[in-house]
């Protein structure tokens, strides 16, 4: 055989045997089409909590992101803007290929409580259109930008068979939260909650894997995005009289 050959084929087995190859180019490409094993079962004594990312995807911080996920055998869910997706599908398959999951978060990130029925229909709609077969399934998950709902907007998900999500903890890093008070909500958060961030924040990169760790000391695992029988009540930081549902989970992936 060619020695040029007998690299290739070594090359393709190192690719195929090892979940991390330091290397640029292709490799670099072919390093991120491999789901990481997950972390399961034993690994996960006290349960699970789901890490989501909203408002990519982002062509620099969403695949840092899901680099620290892969390199932690961790998985999230990405709830991406349709219009950003449109103009990113190679971050959007980069983020499936690692096992994530895809939501959808409207095609432009409206106040969706202030649109009509069919402007809600619309945005929600054009996403899944876009998301559909960026190298994954139509999305089954939706959340409203700002957690901004009303009967309407609830009413439009369930016609179009989306689990509506909230959130039980804001990491605020919108706000300039640093890694560090990122870290009060992972040591706070308990099986089933959903922690909400943002993939577009180098802040929110550098947490990451910090975050990970603390779920990690816990004896719990980031877990998937489910559609929950029982409502849970979001941003349980809140305690106001007006709180607020919503019809999903963390499980196992
Ligand atoms: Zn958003």
């Amino acid at each position: 055989m060619h020695s040029a050959r007998v690299w290739q084929v070594m090359f393709a087995v190192m690719v195929a045997a090892s979940p991390v190859v330091v290397a640029d180019g292709v490799a670099a490409v072919r390093e991120t089409s491999l789901a990481a094993p997950v972390r399961s079962g034993d690994a996960c004594p006290n349960g699970h909590v789901a890490l989501t990312f909203d408002d990519g995807p982002d062509p620099v911080t969403t695949p840092q992101i899901v680099a620290a996920l892969r390199d932690h055998g961790s998985r999230a869910t990405f709830f991406m803007i349709g219009a950003d997706a449109q103009a990113r599908p190679d971050t959007v398959i980069l983020t499936r290929a690692a096992g994530n999951e895809v939501g959808n978060h409207t095609y432009d990130h409206p106040f969706l409580d202030e649109q009509t029925e069919q402007q809600i229909t619309d945005e929600l709609t054009a996403t899944t259109a876009i998301l559909t077969g960026m190298g994954g399934p139509a999305p089954t998950l939706f959340r409203p930008p700002y957690g901004r709902s009303s009967d309407a907007v609830e009413r439009v998900a369930r016609r179009l068979g989306l689990t509506f999500v909230l959130w039980s903890y804001d990491s605020d890093d919108y706000e300039e939260a640093t890694p560090e008070d990122m870290l009060d909500q992972a040591e706070k958060a308990r099986d089933g909650d959903i922690l909400l961030y943002h993939d577009r924040y180098q802040s929110t990169v550098d947490a990451v894997p910090l975050v990970l760790d603390v779920l990690d000391r816990r004896g719990i695992c980031a877990g998937r995005v489910v559609p929950s029988t029982t409502p849970r009540q979001a941003w349980l930081d809140y305690d106001g009289p007006d709180k607020t549902y919503f019809d999903a989970v963390a499980g196992p992936w």
